[in-house]
């Protein structure tokens, strides 16, 4: 059967990663969660530094990215059957999911060197076909020539809702879990999608050829059998 490019683009924590991971396995192909590496990069600028309350440190974390300064690999792990996130080999899967990362990433994500390095890398990755990959510019900057494009999108209240039950279902300790506000959720989650649908390079937008998912009400096997039929569809 012939292998194909397939981009699921949409709006923060409405399920995208999920969707495409389970896509992947079904059809045997490999994933990537594009969102992973502006997140692991946010993560090398907090840690160093470069992302103080003031304002990023763009001079600074240009020239760590053009010193070659920030390696962002995946490495499947069997145990969860996903793929982890490793910044200059050390596994960060963990860390670039804290809400500290999730608070920033969007400001480092619309710096144009940032998103250079990583579409480059994407595209790299996407060379052989045969790929599911998540994001917010994958049908409209990455791969604008996807033979699949799927736009995801749900309300904020119910994204919101949804990183809430992630986020506490992960917090390891009660103080974790008590330090979870679903108010503080909702007002990332809609921070997230402005900056995000705003910015000058590569704004997250619907492209005009993608199919639409509102899954607010659908449930995970819902937009599963959905997503392979549209599959299906197109591989014929
Ligand atoms: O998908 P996830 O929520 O983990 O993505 C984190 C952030 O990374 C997004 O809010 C967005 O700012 C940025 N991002 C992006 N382009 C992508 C993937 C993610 O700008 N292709």
């Amino acid at each position: 059967m012939k292998k194909i490019i397939i981009a699921i683009d949409g709006h923060s924590s409405c399920g995208k990663s999920t969707m495409a991971k389970q896509l992947a396995k079904e059809i045997g192909y490999v994933y990537v969660d594009t969102g992973a590496m502006y997140r692991a990069v946010t993560l090398f600028a907090l840690r160093n530094g470069l992302f103080p309350d003031d304002g990023i440190k763009e001079e600074e974390l240009k020239a760590a990215i053009e010193a070659g300064k920030i390696e962002i690999s995946f490495r499947f792990n069997s145990e969860t059957g996903r793929p982890d996130t490793y910044l200059n080999g050390e596994k960060v899967e963990d860390e670039i999911r804290q809400m500290e990362v999730s608070n920033r990433v969007s400001p480092i994500a619309a710096l144009p060197f940032v998103r250079t390095l990583l579409t480059e890398q994407q595209q790299a990755m996407g060379r052989e076909k045969g790929i599911v990959m998540d994001g917010r510019d994958i049908g409209t900057a990455v791969f604008p020539q996807a033979e699949m494009k799927v736009f995801v999108t749900a309300t904020a209240r119910v994204r919101a809702q949804r990183r809430y039950d992630e986020l506490m279902k992960k917090a390891k300790t009660q103080a974790e879990r008590n330090a979870l506000n679903f108010e503080e959720i909702l007002k990332n989650v809609k921070e997230r999608d402005y900056i995000d649908s705003h910015r000058e390079v590569a704004p997250l937008r619907q492209a005009e050829d993608a199919l639409v998912l509102d899954n607010s009400n659908m449930t995970r096997e819902e937009q599963s059998a959905w997503l392979l039929k549209r599959y299906k569809e197109i591989v014929g």
